[in-house]
């Protein structure tokens, strides 16, 4: 193995799943929804499938999804991209946000990101030879999630290649506010670099977060710099199905249109029309699919309250974080190996995903997007902690 590649074992998603499989534990560690999407949309992939739409679609994207895809970020966020050039459909935001970073970064470029960020950045930017300049994002007296504005710009420099923004953001459930994105809009601009933003959980903010969700492209002088990425898996509950795009000026789409043609070149033919029609569901969908994972959320941080965690807030996502000391735990790595024996649960160690691991020493991670009755189950067990 390389030795860019050396530092990634398997991913901590990979392992907490197979412990929650082998112990039998309720599993609210990898994010992924235990319940199916839109059935508007699992007929229309029934069909395209039956339908001949089995074969490689083209390089871009299907042109309805393409379509679907402008219409949908013209619907909810008053942004305009031509579906011919400014849109490419990925193997998930996985693939687009590898490919964005291997399109644009020179060996040694930096690439400024917020820790904890979700482990694939890291390899990305460690398969591309560029390196990572991680802004710690730390828990406030309120509650929240924040970083140092001076730390923000003390990562900016001369090699400075692009910022990768994630948000609402995995793992805290902190979704950025204006004020912030001002902040990191203006850095940008001062030191020329491009961003590529992850919105892939841009339709789970609950009714109380602090701002709603606002794509840093449609800030002043951001859209010609930006390569804006998300994907269907969260909005529309298929994280299997691995149908993401990314979106942005067409210098900046070709460029990372050429990298995919040579990582997947294509992906998903059947389950691209489907996509096509969950976008244009009414937003009676995207509301209702919101308040439903809000009520899971209460639910699960009600539970994880009386069992004696920390709880911080989360404002959208699939999670929420908690300090562990009040339950006696020094190091969410132990605790959360051990977990499933002491009380059937599977949840996610944040630290693995800072590189300042003491800032997330004591901070762990579960997924609320699971039916009430497996919350009630996972939080029955949880108050066995106490
Ligand atoms: N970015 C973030 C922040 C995520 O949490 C995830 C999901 N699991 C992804 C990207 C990957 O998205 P996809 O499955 O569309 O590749
Ligand atoms: N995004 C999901 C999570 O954060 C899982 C992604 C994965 O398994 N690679 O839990």
């Amino acid at each position: 193995l390389v030795a860019r590649m050396r530092p990634f074992g398997t991913t901590i998603f990979a392992e907490m799943s197979a412990l929650a499989v082998r112990t039998g534990a309720v599993n609210l560690g990898q994010g992924f929804p235990d319940t199916d999407g839109p059935p508007e949309m699992l007929a229309a992939a029934a069909e395209a499938l039956r339908g001949g739409h089995n074969q490689y679609p083209p390089g871009p994207g299907i042109p309805a999804l393409r379509a679907a895809v402008a219409a949908h970020q013209q619907r909810f966020q008053n942004l305009t991209y031509d579906p011919d050039g400014e849109i490419v459909i990925t193997a998930g935001a996985t693939e687009a946000v590898a490919a964005s970073i291997l399109a644009l970064c020179e060996p040694g470029d930096e690439v400024v990101c917020f820790e904890p960020y979700y482990d694939s950045y890291a390899a990305s930017i460690a398969l591309a030879g560029a390196v990572r300049r991680p802004v710690t994002l730390r828990p406030t007296a309120d509650g929240r999630y924040a970083f140092d504005p001076a730390a923000l710009r003390a990562a900016f420099g001369p090699r400075t290649r692009l910022v990768l923004l994630n948000s609402p953001h995995n793992p805290t459930g902190k979704v950025f506010t204006p004020a912030e994105l001002a902040m990191v809009a203006d850095l940008c601009q001062e030191f020329d670099a491009y961003a590529v933003t992850d919105e892939v959980y841009e339709h789970l903010v609950f009714t109380d977060a602090a701002s709603p969700h606002v794509s840093l492209a449609t800030l002043p002088g951001m859209r010609e710099r930006t390569l804006r990425i998300s994907s269907a898996g969260k909005t529309f509950s298929c994280t299997g199905w691995k149908v993401g795009w990314a979106s942005g000026p067409a210098a900046l789409v070709s460029a990372v249109v050429r990298v995919k043609q040579f990582l997947t070149y294509v992906n998903a033919a059947p389950l691209q029309p489907a996509v096509a029609v969950a976008l244009a569901l009414p937003d009676d969908y995207y509301t209702g699919f919101r308040d439903g994972l809000q009520q899971q959320r209460d639910q699960l941080v009600d539970g994880l309250t009386d069992a004696g965690f920390d709880v911080l807030g989360s404002e959208g996502t699939y999670f929420v974080t908690a300090d562990i000391t009040a339950l006696g735990g020094r190091d969410g790595v132990e605790f959360c190996r051990s977990l499933p024996e002491r009380c059937g649960v599977v949840a996610v160690p944040t630290q693995v995903f800072y590189d300042d691991i003491d800032a997330g020493r004591r901070l762990v991670r579960f997924a609320f997007c699971k039916r009430p009755e497996v919350l009630t189950e996972a939080v029955t067990r949880l108050r066995t902690l106490r």
